[in-house]
């Protein structure tokens, strides 16, 4: 099979990591889920910070300085753009996605009473789940579990039936990092509106692969984490709907976040400053605006398009093997494929594929409730980016072949 809608050879040059060879074969790359790579032209942003304008930000008032906040502010307003915010200071720098949940989880504490309801997802990530136990443990509030079914889609009617005067908010990842399923987000934001509750969407799987619109989708909260899609560990971002910003109080307190500091009492800088207290990834930053330009250059239909293709021949071709189960068949799905061989450990599967090159994921993927579901101690994933090729496709299923062989 030839792909058609992408030079994936020409994108392939762009990212240095993809030339080298792991255990003697050319690397094949497809953890991707856990995090992607990174073009030369995002390092070469990072590179070129610490080379000429590396300072600290937002109160200098030398020209490394100005240089420094220009190019992190410029950064802001491209995820804002990007994402379609109304406004730059909704858009907050993050560690991450799971510091970003973690900021809306705090904030929520001083919100949220005794008998009061938030609803998660049966397929979160744990990073999605542990702040809200951790909050509900706090002030009393409820936990509830929106169920779904065997292909890994959630219960819409469950979810309509849970919904109450007391639901206060809704959570829920856009893509399911474990499975590919993509939830519709509309609908459940549109849902819990209507029942009075706000709605955070984990958008960690999502931005990599569709273009999220913040006013369109109308959800309170979203959060992304840049080394997903081709930027830099360690910086993401929280979008939140600057009434709710403001409502919310800050979740550290520091530099940078305050207006006036006695010992009587601090006043809070103004959004976005109130939830950046100390120094940030300056770098990681503007690198993170740099990524969204690349992707963008490409387009994000077309990553979506090609990513399809590549979705749907290694679905076809690793179910023409005998005793291979895929987990997560929903309609609506991303590149990402979870499976397991009848008899053997999801580990010893990747365990040879990575003496092959071939870099997987296995393990509950940070979804224990999902394995649970499903009761199973975990998958082998493979989840594909645009920079994968049919050839590296080629690969895993000769790679799965022979570890089956072995194995069995
Ligand atoms: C990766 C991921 C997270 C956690 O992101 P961090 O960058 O580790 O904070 C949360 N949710 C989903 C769906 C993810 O894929």
């Amino acid at each position: 099979m030839q792909a058609t809608t992408l030079d994936v050879t020409a994108i392939r040059k762009d990212f240095p990591i993809l030339q080298r060879k792991v255990n003697g074969y050319p690397l094949v790359y497809l953890d991707n889920a856990a995090t992607s790579q990174t073009p030369r032209q995002v390092i070469d942003v990072i590179v070129d910070y610490y080379s000429r304008y590396n300072a600290n930000i937002h109160r200098g008032v030398h020209a490394l300085s100005q240089e420094a906040t220009d190019a992190y502010e410029q950064a802001r307003e491209k995820i804002r753009s990007h994402f379609n915010a109304a406004h730059s200071h909704e858009i907050i720098f993050t560690s991450g996605t799971t510091e970003a949940i973690n900021l809306v989880a705090n904030g929520f504490s001083s919100l949220l009473a005794e008998g009061d309801e938030i609803l998660v997802s049966a397929m979160e990530h744990h990073s999605n789940i542990v702040p809200w136990q951790m909050l509900c443990e706090r002030n009393g509030a409820k936990l509830r579990v929106i169920p779904m079914n065997q292909q890994g889609e959630l219960e819409m009617d469950t979810y309509r039936e849970m919904l109450s005067g007391k639901t206060k908010l809704v959570f829920c990842n856009h893509i399911s990092n474990a499975l590919g399923t993509i939830n519709p987000v509309e609908e459940i934001i549109r849902l819990a509106h209507d029942s009075g509750a706000a709605v955070l969407i984990d958008g960690a799987q999502a931005a990599p692969h569709l273009k999220a619109d913040m006013q369109q989708l109308d959800v309170d909260f979203y959060t992304v984490s840049a080394h997903k899609l081709c930027g830099p560990t360690g910086v993401g971002m929280l979008y939140g709907k600057e009434e709710w910003l403001r409502k919310l109080p800050p979740y550290k307190g520091g530099g940078e976040m305050i207006a006036e500091v006695t010992f009587e009492k601090t006043t809070y800088a103004d959004l976005p400053h109130k939830f950046e207290a100390g120094t940030p990834n300056i770098a990681g930053g503007i690198a993170f605006g740099a990524a969204l330009d690349y992707l963008n250059a490409i387009g994000m239909e077309a990553i979506a398009r090609y990513e399809q293709e590549l979705l749907a021949y290694a679905t076809q071709k690793l179910q023409e093997i005998e005793g291979l189960r895929i987990y997560g068949t929903a309609a609506d799905k991303t590149s990402v494929i979870s499976f397991n061989i009848d008899g053997i450990h999801p580990y010893d599967i990747g365990t040879l594929l990575d003496k092959m090159g071939i870099a997987v994921r296995t393990g509950h993927h940070c979804a224990q409730p999902i394995m649970d579901f499903y009761q199973i101690p975990g998958t082998v994933r493979a989840s594909f980016c645009f920079y994968n090729s049919i050839e590296e496709i080629d690969r895993l299923v000769e790679g799965v072949k022979k570890a089956k062989d072995m194995l069995l």
